[in-house]
């Protein structure tokens, strides 16, 4: 018989439970923020407990009904416990919850979705792959790499299918095509072959088809909707969705459940997101695989994360300690001003720069990344969130480099709530 766990002492029989919780919003959280759900907890697995949400899912919907789901598995009724870790602290938040539960390193991977790899554009923080590693390696954890082929600019610009995934799989890369990717590649080389032979009709009939399979041309919209929104959904989502079906460990015969740090705290947008739920790549039917989701610190404040990071003494990415409070895209198009000097502080604005890659492409394509105005208008004269204080973390951060060595801080040093721990919402939702 199984056992029910809720973290907290809610109760359920009472029917006391809201579909909107109350949460401490990042914005209003600081460092005298009571811890509530940060504190230590005591290992589950392999007793036969099901982790049942705090406040229970959404069931307005068909698409809700779908995904519902009252309790989660044991936790050792799991093949794999995969966290999607972009490196932030709400992702380590939740590996360092797994590993409190008592869930075996062994059955945890970590996944990191690239966001510019393929191409000769940047995106990502050059210190976010080599700090990942050092993570997945100082834990003891197994590290799988993940990609859009031509990352969040070859979404930008595309003309035609959107480009193939690339994963780290049992037994080395696998590259998943889009159906149109092939049909897409031989017209783009017609239209170079036309081009050289001057052929303007075969030219403009090879562009129409291929705009007809797929055509951006613009940035992400910023806003909720993955629709518009693109780049989470082709870039993160359907990402690991891709390697879900097609990975050797997961994609039939076998238990999953995914693992994410969203909390209700972050955004309105996120305070309606259930905390376990049927996830979109189940096929139970089909391929006899589970898939099941659970964002563990969905009501957990930002001091609770910044909590568990602090117990274990665990360096955060250096990001945090130079005063950004978000380490999702170094570019994200939700970036507020202050983050876009903060950029250019680091990564210089000049020619061939991460931040005139934007001033470029604005100009190419014709579209601003703000609805409004451009990026230069924009960041104004923005002050830089840049904070110089930790010299070795803005030396890691510039580089590009951290080691395994540097994850976990020496003894005899104080832990400190990095320059960038309690900055409010400013960066990327991702
Ligand atoms: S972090 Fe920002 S730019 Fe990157 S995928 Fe998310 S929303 Fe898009």
């Amino acid at each position: 018989m199984t056992d029910t766990f809720t973290r907290q002492s809610f109760d359920f029989e009472t029917g006391a439970c809201v579909d909107i919780p109350e949460v401490v919003r990042d914005a209003d959280c600081s460092i005298l923020t009571p811890v509530q759900f940060g504190n230590p907890v005591q290992p589950i697995y392999g007793q036969g407990v099901s982790i049942v949400p705090r406040f229970k899912g959404r069931r307005e919907s068909e698409h809700d009904q779908t995904h519902y789901l009252d309790a989660l598995l044991p936790l050792e009724d799991y093949d794999k416990v995969i966290v999607f870790f972009s490196s932030g602290k709400d992702s380590l938040g939740c590996v360092l919850h797994l590993l409190e539960l008592g869930v075996p390193r062994e059955k945890i991977e970590l996944w990191h979705h690239l966001i510019d790899h393929g191409s000769d554009k940047k995106m990502d923080h050059p210190v976010t792959l080599p700090y990942t590693k050092a993570v997945a390696e100082a834990l003891g954890i197994r590290l799988r790499l993940s990609w859009r082929e031509g990352g969040f600019w070859s979404e930008v610009y595309r003309l035609g299918s959107t480009a193939p995934v690339v994963f780290e799989d049992e037994d080395g890369h696998k590259t998943v095509e889009p159906k149109a990717w092939r049909r897409s590649q031989e017209l783009k080389a017609m239209m170079e072959q036309a081009e050289i032979e001057g052929n303007g009709d075969l030219l403009q009939k090879c562009f129409m088809e291929l705009k007809k399979i797929g055509y951006r041309m613009k940035f992400p919209a910023k806003g909720a909707d993955l629709s518009t929104r693109y780049c989470s959904a082709y870039l993160k989502i359907m990402v690991g969705d891709t390697m879900i079906a097609h990975s050797a460990g997961t994609k039939k015969d076998c238990k999953l459940l995914l693992v994410s740090g969203e909390r209700r705290g972050e955004s309105h947008n996120r305070r309606r997101y259930n905390e376990v739920e049927i996830h979109g790549t189940n096929a139970e039917r089909r391929n006899r695989r589970t898939v099941h989701q659970w964002r563990p610190l969905i009501d957990w404040s930002l001091r609770d994360v910044w909590e568990i990071i602090k117990r274990y003494r665990m360096n955060p990415s250096p990001l945090y300690s130079v005063g950004m409070n978000r380490v999702s895209c170094a570019l994200c198009i939700f970036n507020g001003p202050s983050h876009w000097a903060g950029i250019k502080e680091l990564y210089g604005s000049g020619e061939g720069s991460m931040f005139n890659q934007i001033v470029e492409a604005e100009r190419e394509l014709g579209f601003t990344l703000d609805n409004k105005v451009n990026i230069n208008t924009f960041v104004g004269d923005a002050v830089s969130c840049i904070n110089r204080t930790n010299q070795r973390a803005l030396a890691q951060v510039m580089k590009g480099e951290f080691s395994p060595e540097e994850v976990f801080l020496p003894d005899g040093q104080t832990w400190e709530f990095p320059a960038g721990a309690f900055r409010g919402g400013d960066g990327g939702p991702c």
